[in-house]
């Protein structure tokens, strides 16, 4: 540790260091110019900033590893009791306001959509966010994010998704999942490369960019042997959906005679370098493919369960898949989604033991970081990345503490998330985002909600069954 160096100092809390074999210890946290430098007890050397951590868990910064950003606000609330087509996903009923919102916000109000969503993901604990933005490249969304991201201070993982058009995903008309012109997806793989070349290793280094393929249905297979070659040629990840719903399971059978998981087996896609989301439909043969090729896989408990169901997590997690943990979209509280995959995880496994809520942390941290390829990641030891939460466990729902990581995951909750920092700077501190005035932000995101869904509501876009009344909304 230099003279000069930086330092913060995270003293008296309870240390879980997570990595391969976590530990739990009672110590001072020392972050020395972005990198922890000790964990010792009775630090005595000298510091810049101190964060007191008495009656919290002090743990690695926790990996948010699929999101969408700016879809949640705009969707909230809209479509969660409607029932969906079996062959369906949640987001087919909201696919035509959500292809409606980017056509009619404004630059300034996806702006606010963006930051309101990277608010919720950083109060919910996150350090690293990882975004697959389904927007073209002209629009710039996607850059209005790196912007939040370099406003907010997080860690940020970004793909372009391609197709790039959110019709292509397909939205329920009539009771059917219709799926719109995918437009030029070789043009949109070509954009989502640029973006590798000219951002990978932006913001100081908090910044690394990887290839969105959406998935086996909706990518050209040369379009996904291409995906694979580039990320072997470039030392980077892909990350697609996999067996997410039943319609694309049947048009995966129907092209290729058999399920996602072997059709990417069969053209030699799966690997070390995929990060594949939800992967639900599987069978044993699928999962014993997807743990012999490496692929690492993200599990989203929440936003399953809005469509009545599990994925395997526990199943993977004995097949010695790495899994790694995601809120999706809609919803973007971490420690709800930890919740959920041990307590689902229970459900449909049948059994009490399985999973635990160590397996379930270590997910969201370590396995994340094993997924990223980041050895610097996910764990709070010296040499890795000064990226870390401070979780009070005093609240009534809380304490007392017989295990500090049972306690934040079957009691905890986001509220109880006191401070993160990212490369040993604060981006959540004493629960209030460091980079942003939330109360400021708010009439922003409402007023363009209501805008949108009033508007939607007139032009027939909204969900079969629902209708928006403007006194409901906080900007009336
Ligand atoms: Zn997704």
């Amino acid at each position: 540790m230099s003279d000069t160096a930086r330092i913060t100092l995270i003293r008296g809390g309870t240390v879980w260091t997570g990595g391969a074999a976590p530990r739990v210890q009672r110590a001072d946290v020392v972050i020395a110019d972005g990198v922890i430098a000790a964990i010792e007890p009775n630090y005595q050397g000298r510091w810049d900033t101190e964060i007191d951590a008495g009656g919290c868990l002090v743990a690695p910064g926790l990996v948010n590893a699929h999101v969408h950003p700016g879809a949640t606000a705009r969707a909230r609330g809209v479509a969660e009791d409607l029932e969906i087509n079996p062959d369906a996903a949640f987001y087919h009923n909201l696919g035509g306001l959500l292809r409606f919102g980017l056509e009619e916000l404004t630059r300034d109000e996806f702006g606010a959509l963006l930051a309101w969503d990277a608010a919720e993901m950083l109060l919910g604990g996150a350090t690293t966010l990882i975004a697959e933005m389904i927007v073209a490249e002209e629009h710039g969304m996607h850059l209005q994010w790196l912007d939040v991201a370099k406003q907010l201070g997080f860690r940020a993982q970004l793909g372009l998704t391609y197709p790039n058009r959110v019709g292509a995903i397909g939205s329920m008309q009539g009771g059917k999942i219709v799926k719109g012109d995918p437009g030029d997806v070789a043009g949109a793989f070509a954009a989502a490369l640029r973006l590798h070349e000219t951002h990978n290793g932006g913001l100081d280094g908090r910044l690394r960019v990887h290839l969105s393929p959406h998935g086996p249905d909706t990518v050209p297979e040369e379009i996904l042997r291409a995906t694979k070659q580039e990320c072997a040629a470039r030392g980077i990840h892909a990350h697609l959906h996999l067996a997410q719903h039943l319609s694309e399971v049947r048009t995966v059978q129907a092209r290729h005679g058999t399920s996602p998981v072997r059709y990417l087996h069969d053209i030699g896609f799966l690997g070390p370098d995929v990060m594949a989301t939800h992967v639900t439909y599987v069978d044993e043969a699928d999962i014993a493919l997807l743990a012999a090729s490496g692929t690492h896989v993200v599990h989203c408990s929440y936003r399953k369960a809005k469509e009545a169901i599990t994925s395997p997590f526990q199943e993977f997690l004995a097949a010695g898949v790495n899994v790694a943990i995601a809120t999706d979209s809609f919803s973007h509280d971490l420690i709800l989604d930890l919740k959920l995959a041990c307590l689902l995880g229970k459900i449909r496994g049948g059994k009490v033991g399985q999973p635990t809520a160590q397996q379930a942390l270590v997910a969201a941290t370590h396995g994340a970081a094993r997924a990223l390829g980041r050895p610097d990641l996910g764990r709070l030891e010296p040499g890795a990345r000064g990226d870390v939460m401070v979780v009070s466990l005093q609240s009534p729902f809380v304490a007392p503490v017989f295990d500090p990581v049972r306690a934040l995951v079957y009691y905890g909750s986001a509220s109880d998330i006191r401070h993160t920092l990212v490369d040993g700077e604060a981006v959540v501190r004493n629960g209030k985002l460091a980079g942003l005035d939330l109360d400021a932000l708010r009439p922003q995101v409402e007023a363009a909600c209501a805008r949108l869904w009033e508007l939607a509501q007139s032009r027939g876009v909204l969900p079969g069954g629902v209708s928006f009344d403007p006194i409901c909304c906080g900007a009336h």
